[in-house]
């Protein structure tokens, strides 16, 4: 069976999709993408559609680890992935957003696929305990 690998924008390794946190552009800054319809409020007001430096269809991912999170901000992965220009990435908040989006996205798959639900439990653990040791 064939798995998608995508790399870490954080430390570059290759891994499968369905381990990575899924992030795209959002008015130039990484918001998560977990779905492409999931929305996004621990960043602020949500925009009402696509803003000019907006590409749908880039995403950025991230292993569930805060020290990715950091590489990745620090090295320039987010912008370099997006190709939208500058991206503007504060590590607590994406931190905060990312934890958030995948702990409210496991309440919501609950009585939904129960595959779906063990992978962002999986994550919501990896951050969890990452969040911890940070
Ligand atoms: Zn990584």
């Amino acid at each position: 069976m064939h798995v998608p690998m995508r790399t870490c924008v954080g430390c570059r390794h290759v891994r499968p999709q369905a381990e990575l946190l899924r992030t795209r552009c959002q008015s130039g800054m990484p918001v998560p993408a977990l779905r492409p319809t999931a929305p996004v409020s621990a960043l602020g007001p949500t925009p009402s559609g696509p803003g000019p430096k907006d590409r749908i269809g880039r995403s950025a991912y991230l292993c569930p680890s805060r020290s990715c999170l950091v590489q990745a901000v620090r090295r320039g992965g987010f912008a370099r992935t997006f190709q939208a220009g500058p991206v503007t990435a504060d590590v607590d908040l994406l931190w905060a957003a990312l934890s958030e989006s995948v702990n409210r996205e496991s309440d919501l798959m609950q009585r939904s696929g129960p595959g779906r639900v063990h992978r962002l439990q999986s994550l919501a653990a990896a951050l969890n305990a990452s969040g911890r040791g940070a």
